[in-house]
């Protein structure tokens, strides 16, 4: 097609092939669930990387930024902006106790580094970060993530690194303690891009237990767990930890715009307290972003779109066990799930692309994840209605029969 040969002569190779694989529809309209193309077909969006907790276009949501769009999108950066002072006041309003300072940025990877540069300005140098974690491509951000075949190229990154086993907590004892005071360790509740990793249940709070005692500073990257996805506000909620940062990103902006953020505690947020001008960026905190965020936490409590996550993960996991159990046994390695964030490993990677285009051929939208190649990925949004459920259940089991045939 047109477009396809755009991608090719414009973009790369290889997302025209990506494309490809999933056809070529011209246009695409997105409303809650669904999104709907010009040829007359429809899908339940459960991709997205975790964005749309509050599903697409939500009335709320759009009603907020439409109305800052028309009166003043981007900030002066001189003038007193309402919005900016608004929307810390309401994301730190939902965060963990006492993390009341706040930096906005755009993509989950600039939360990272603002996450990764604390730390520095704290002293800690060395990064220790896990096997399989995934924070962004940008270059710190891509130092602590975990998977060499991103990384490889754009050697050498920031120097000291390590990366651990995901959940092992003796290993980072051995790590902090061989370095006191000079660590940044950073790691998600749950891996997304990991292909949905739910490490042991005391693994987090031994972590921040063992950050303070050596002097470690804590960041956990809620960019994708965040925001109600794994049934609870954050996973340091579900962990019962308070980290010294805590990054957010994708379903900040309520499925509409790019916005991410990284919430700290007093002490930590210090070196950035002074100076305006040492940590910074021209977007940073944009009047019709702060709308979008505003417009995301008010949705979520609003329409008590935790609790629904929480109750939807738990009619869902077991469902999706039951069937790919039933159905491909010998294809399955495991099913694993927290809140609405729900992973099924197969047994080789390319068996996970082929289940993905049979979903997709069943009017479902999942993902593949970056650093677990072989784990099919559902990251539904929170307002599914029962019909809804009933669909997506339908197509996971039609999706598994074609690729048994
Ligand atoms: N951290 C985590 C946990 C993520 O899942 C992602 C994106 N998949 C990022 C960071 C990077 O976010 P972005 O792609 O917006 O830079």
């Amino acid at each position: 097609s047109h477009i396809l040969n755009l991608y090719r002569a414009h973009l790369s190779k290889g997302r025209a092939t990506l494309a490809e694989l999933f056809g070529s529809h011209m246009e695409v309209e997105s409303s809650g669930a669904w999104l709907r193309t010009s040829d007359g077909e429809r899908f339940l969006n459960c991709g997205g990387y975790g964005v749309f907790i509050m599903g697409a276009r939500h009335p709320i949501v759009m009603e907020a930024v439409l109305d800052q769009l028309n009166r003043h999108p981007i900030a002066t950066r001189i003038l007193l902006e309402p919005t900016v002072g608004r929307a810390a006041e309401a994301l730190v309003s939902v965060a963990p106790p006492g993390l009341d300072r706040v930096h906005f940025a755009l993509s989950g990877a600039e939360a990272v580094e603002t996450g990764l540069k604390l730390a520095r300005a704290h002293g800690k140098h060395r990064i220790v970060a896990t096997r399989q974690g995934y924070h962004g491509k940008t270059l710190g951000a891509l130092t602590a993530s975990g998977k060499e075949v991103y990384r490889t190229p754009f050697q050498p990154l920031l120097p000291d690194v390590r990366h651990l086993e995901y959940g092992d907590a003796d290993a980072l004892e051995q790590e902090l303690s061989e370095h006191p005071g000079e660590v940044c360790f950073i790691v998600e509740p749950v891996q997304g891009e990991g292909g949905v990793n739910i490490p042991p249940p005391d693994y987090l709070r031994r972590a921040a237990a063992l950050c303070r005692e050596h002097g470690a500073f804590f960041v956990l990257d809620e960019v994708q767990t965040g925001m109600g996805r794994l049934g609870h506000w954050w996973g340091a909620d579900l962990a019962g930890v308070v980290p010294d940062v805590l990054l957010v990103g994708k379903a900040l902006g309520g499925g509409v715009l790019p916005v991410s953020a990284a919430v700290a505690g007093r002490k930590a947020f210090k070196p950035f307290d002074k100076d305006p001008y040492l940590h910074t960026g021209t977007f940073s905190g944009a009047p019709v972003l702060m709308a979008a965020v505003q417009g995301a936490i008010r949705a979520i409590k609003e329409e008590d779109l935790v609790a629904r996550a929480r109750d939807l993960g738990a009619r869902l996991l077991p469902e999706v066990e039951r069937i790919v159990t039933d159905r491909i046994p010998d294809l399955v390695v495991s099913v694993r799930g927290q809140g609405l964030m729900i992973g099924v490993e197969l047994v080789e990677a390319g068996l996970a692309g082929e289940f993905l285009i049979e979903l997709f051929n069943h009017g479902v939208v999942g993902n593949h994840s970056m650093n677990g190649s072989s784990v099919v990925r559902f990251t539904p949004p929170a307002v599914l209605t029962d019909s809804d459920v009933d669909f997506f259940l339908e197509s996971v089991e039609r999706a598994t029969r074609d690729l048994v045939d």
